[in-house]
Order: C-alpha cells, then sequence, then structure tokens
C-alpha cells in the first residue's frame, strides 16, 4: 500500500537512542543467531534473514537461519542436559532461577533496547512493561520451583500407601511470535525449566535478539548447558521440525489459530503433550452504568498497547446505547491525542508494526470494512518509511462483517452498540476466539454475570490487559488450551505418577482369585 497520511512520522533515529546502553545487533550476534549448548552459533540451513527495524524500514542485522541440522543438535543438547537438570533438588533450580532473575534485573537496559529495536515497540513499554514482567516471571518460578507438590499420600485401599508425583516432562519444544518474544521467551521457557524439563525454543525469525539474550543471561546465571537452547529459524521447516522431532516430548506453541493447528497435527502424529496459545478477538463490553471516562480511556489504552499487536488487546467495544454516541467521540478524541513516532523517543506513545507486510495486512481490513462501516478517525498510514498505522476506530460494522470476526492484530477498535445486557454478553461471545475480555460496570451482579457468562480465559472488570506472575493467561475455544504463568503452568509442564506401595507382605493377596484360584 502507499502512505497516504499527511502526518509525517520521522525516519530519524531519535537522539535518545544513543543512550550509552545501546544496542547493536551485528556485533552482538557476530558468532551467529543460534544458541546451542550454552553458546552462540551460525546457522546451517542455505537460508539468510534480514532483521530490519520496523521504525526506519532499514536492514539492522543479518543471521543464517537454523537448518534441521541445527534443531537435531539443539534437541540433541538438552536431551543430554535433562537427567542432570531434572536430578537437581527443588532448591537447586530455584537458586539458579534466582541467580537468573538477578541477571535479567541488571541487564534489563540491554534487554529493552534490543526489544525495542527489532520490534518497533515504545521504549518506555519496553522499560515499563515487557522487561520488568519478565523479570518478575523469573523470580515467580524461582520460588514456585520449591512448591512442586504431588497430592497428599494415603492408604486409599487400606492395604496400601498411595502418592504421586510430579515429574518433568523431558525435552520441551517451544515456539513463539514476534509481538512480545521477551516476554514469551520467559513465558515459555521459566515453567518449563523450573519444573526440571530441558527447552528447544524458537523464536519468530523476525525478532531472535532478546531471545538470545535470555538464553545468554541464563549461562551467565549458571544455569547448565543444554537446558535451555535457542533455533532462529523458519516456521515450516526449523518449526515443524522441532514439533515432529522424537525426542522432544512436548509441544508448547504461541502464534496464530492456523499455524496453531497445523502444529497441533504434527504433534499429534507423534503423540506429545501440546500446550496452544493461540489468537484472540477479545471484546470491551461497556454496560449504561459505567464510568465513561474510564471506558474511555481503557478502550483507547487496551486497544493501542504495543500497536494493537498484543493477544489480549481489546478490539470489539460493544457499547450499551445510552452510552454509545459519547463513549465514540471519546475515543475518537483520545486517539487523535496519541503521539505516533520513533519507539527510542521518550515521547512516543506508539510504534510502528512489526513489518510493512503487517501494516499493508491491516491495512487491507481497514480498506475492506471501507464499504459498509465508518472510519471514525485513522484508517490510514502516516507518510514514513517506517510500518506505521495511526490508531483507527471503526463504527456501524455488522457483527458478521470481517473487521468484527478477524483478528487483526493492529491499533484497530471496532465499535458497536446493544441494548439488553444479554445482547451485550451474547456478541461479545460471538467469535471463534476466547482468550481475554473486560466488561465495565458499576453495578456488582451485572460484573458477576458478566465473569460468569464470557467466554474467555481472563475477564477483567473495570480494567483491560493486567497481567500478572501468579496468575494464568490461557484461552478458550479457537484461543487455545493451556495456560501460561502461574502454578497452573506446572500441570502444563510437568506429568503426575501415581506410586503405590503393598503393606501387606503377603505373597498371595486377595485380589488374585478374580485371576486364579478360589478364595
Ligand atoms: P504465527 O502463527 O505466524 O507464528 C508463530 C510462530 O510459529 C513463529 O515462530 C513462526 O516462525 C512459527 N511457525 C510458522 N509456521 C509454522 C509451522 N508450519 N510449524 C511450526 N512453526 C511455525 O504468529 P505470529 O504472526 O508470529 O504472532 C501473532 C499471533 O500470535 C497472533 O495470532 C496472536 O494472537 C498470537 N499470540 C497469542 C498469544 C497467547 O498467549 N494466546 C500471545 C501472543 C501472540
Amino acid at each position: 500500500m502507499s502512505d497516504t497520511g499527511t502526518n509525517d512520522v520521522g525516519a530519524e533515529r531519535a537522539k535518545s537512542a544513543a543512550d550509552p546502553a545501546g544496542f547493536a545487533p551485528r556485533e552482538r550476534f557476530a558468532a551467529g543467531a543460534q544458541y546451542i549448548d550454552g553458546g552462540l552459533r551460525a546457522g546451517t540451513s542455505d537460508r539468510d534473514h534480514a532483521v530490519v527495524d520496523p521504525a526506519t524500514g532499514e536492514e539492522i542485522h543479518t543471521y543464517r537461519l537454523a537448518s534441521t541440522a541445527d534443531v537435531d543438535a539443539a534437541v540433541a543438547s538438552a536431551r543430554a542436559a535433562f537427567p542432570g537438570w531434572a536430578g537437581a533438588t527443588p532448591g537447586e533450580r530455584s537458586d539458579a532461577l534466582h541467580r537468573f532473575a538477578a541477571v535479567l534485573g541488571d541487564r534489563a537496559e540491554e534487554f529493552a533496547q534490543a526489544e525495542s529495536l527489532q520490534c518497533g515497540k515504545p521504549l518506555k513499554l519496553s522499560r515499563e512493561f515487557d522487561v520488568p514482567g519478565s523479570v518478575d516471571n523469573a523470580a515467580f518460578f524461582a520460588g514456585a520451583a520449591r512448591h512442586l507438590a504431588g497430592q497428599s499420600a494415603g492408604e486409599y485401599s487400606g492395604d496400601h500407601t498411595s502418592y504421586v508425583r510430579r515429574e518433568p516432562i523431558g525435552v520441551v519444544g517451544s515456539i513463539a511470535p514476534w509481538n512480545y518474544p521477551l516476554q514469551m521467551a520467559a513465558w515459555k521457557v521459566l515453567p518449563a525449566v523450573a519444573a526440571g524439563n530441558t527447552i528447544v525454543l524458537k523464536p519468530a525469525e523476525l525478532t531472535p535478539f532478546t531471545s538470545l539474550l535470555f538464553a545468554e543471561a541464563a549461562t551467565e546465571a549458571g544455569i547448565p548447558d543444554g537446558v535451555l537452547n535457542i533455533v532462529t529459524g523458519a516456521g515450516r521447516d526449523a518449526g515443524e521440525h522441532l514439533v515432529g522431532h522424537p525426542d522432544v516430548a512436548m509441544t508448547s506453541f504461541t502464534g496464530s489459530t492456523a499455524v496453531g493447528k497445523r502444529v497441533a497435527e504434527i504433534a499429534t502424529a507423534t503423540v506429545k503433550r501440546l500446550h496452544l496459545e493461540l489468537g484472540g478477538k477479545a471484546p470491551f463490553v461497556v454496560f449504561d452504568d459505567a464510568d465513561l471516562e474510564a471506558a474511555v480511556h481503557g478502550a483507547v489504552a487496551g486497544a493501542l498497547i504495543n500497536t494493537g499487536q498484543d493477544c489480549t488487546a481489546a478490539t470489539r467495544a460493544y457499547v450499551q446505547r445510552p452510552l454509545y454516541d459519547a463513549f465514540v467521540a471519546g475515543v475518537a478524541d483520545l486517539m487523535a491525542t496519541v503521539r505516533v513516532g520513533d519507539p527510542f523517543d521518550p515521547d512516543t506513545d506508539l510504534g510502528p508494526l512489526i513489518s510493512h507486510a503487517h501494516r499493508d495486512r491491516v491495512a487491507g481490513f481497514v480498506d475492506r470494512a471501507r464499504g459498509h462501516a465508518r472510519v471514525v478517525t485513522g484508517g490510514e498510514a502516516p507518510k514514513s518509511p517506517g510500518a506505521y498505522y495511526l490508531p483507527t476506530l471503526i463504527a456501524d460494522a455488522a457483527q458478521d462483517s470481517e473487521i468484527v470476526q478477524s483478528e487483526i492484530f493492529g491499533p484497530v477498535l471496532v465499535v458497536l452498540p446493544f441494548d439488553s445486557d444479554d445482547e451485550g454478553v451474547r456478541l461479545a461471545n460471538d467469535t471463534p476466539y476466547g482468550l481475554a475480555a473486560s466488561a465495565w460496570t458499576r453495578d456488582v451482579f451485572r460484573a458477576n454475570r458478566a465473569t460468569r457468562d464470557i467466554q474467555a480465559g481472563c475477564v477483567w472488570i473495570n480494567d483491560h490487559i493486567p497481567i500478572l506472575s501468579e496468575m494464568p493467561h490461557g484461552g478458550y475455544k479457537a484461543s487455545g488450551y493451556g495456560k501460561d504463568m502461574s502454578a497452573y503452568s506446572f500441570e502444563e509442564y510437568t506429568q503426575i505418577k501415581h506410586v503405590m506401595y503393598d503393606n501387606t507382605a503377603v505373597a498371595k493377596k486377595d485380589w488374585h482369585r478374580t485371576v486364579f484360584g478360589d478364595r
């Protein structure tokens, strides 16, 4: 698409980027962009991948993608590390993760710069959300590692003692998307290794840097070589090879629902444990007693976080008729104040989308909606060499239209009116997805009904977006299954073993008569 807007967004990297902690990917990853067996090495496929700064369109690093042989080497390293790591005491794993959290904290600025550079996300978002969230995750799983409890033991038959062991599964193969590369690495790696598994993580090709830094930090913290390996390769070859690998016991995937279905097919053929965190299309339901100012602010923040490239972003606002016009006007006015610009400029609120191809995809959704819906604000790309798209509000779209039903993954909010409370909740549930949702009301009964009736893995009341290390994140319906973060993620990364001891020391047990002999 062509840039149609009139608001220029500067191509020049803001002066603030000249921070002494600045991150230089060509130097950092001169040795290669695969992290296998405790060190960086070059990929051995026959393809290079150019990482482009989405804010400027400039190439910032080119690396050799992983081959299937690189995946084999990473899996072999993880497999070799498994007995030692699984055999470490919970206290030893916990200590290592505490050190890991400390190293991540010490290197926070480097992580923030790397994340902003590769994703185009405002530095204030990387500094205040992505990086501290990941440090907190590491600290949480350091503590959780010592609380891997099975159920209580007991003499359930009268003649035996039973107890439950919660054990690691083996080598986990994880695949992550580009929207929050550091947090996705943290969500995938930390519960897995806290539980005693070893892991091979494949980040998205577009955004390899912070996953590689994460693995380096793990080594610096004393986590043994091979426990955490990174292969940066293409989905179709390195990704599918990892999912189908016979020595990988579990696949943990975060990404689109379309790719998740393909991953599920391959994983199922080899009977792997499967964890799927997929797409979202979060509803934002505003009842007529809501605090309008809070709802307007919540909608703009919830829709535009990470330039809308957030699986839980507010994408469909359903507003009860009495507040509808004021909500539309309030959101449009507030969106117009959002400062679109260089991610490294401290004044920037909204950075570019991840790539020009993705920007064009987002623009395509909006352009196709123009015939049957009203673009209240935005709906265009500003003049810029970067992959920018303006905050966009769309009204008057039909519930069954593409713009309401499909995941756009950009700074686009659709707003629709509703009349009865039941209709609001019914419309909120009317997409294939069910990752997250919010309801806005001052009425405790309405809030309670909304939390009960909305089909999503997370329902916020009078807020939208916050996440916590202690609380589970994961979907309903086509948004997948399995939970990230929280003690619940241990369910995903452990297997349960029933151990049963005979207490009678009798050779001829009473139950044998059901197989031979008489009482
Ligand atoms: P994507 O599905 O295109 O890619 C995700 C990952 O899968 C990448 O690493 C990619 O290389 C890999 N991949 C692609 N094809 C593959 C294949 N055939 N086999 C194995 N791996 C393959 O998603 P994306 O565009 O990177 O990320 C955006 C999507 O991620 C959105 O749908 C978003 O909602 C979703 N997401 C979900 C969550 C969640 O927690 N539910 C979190 C973040 C992002």
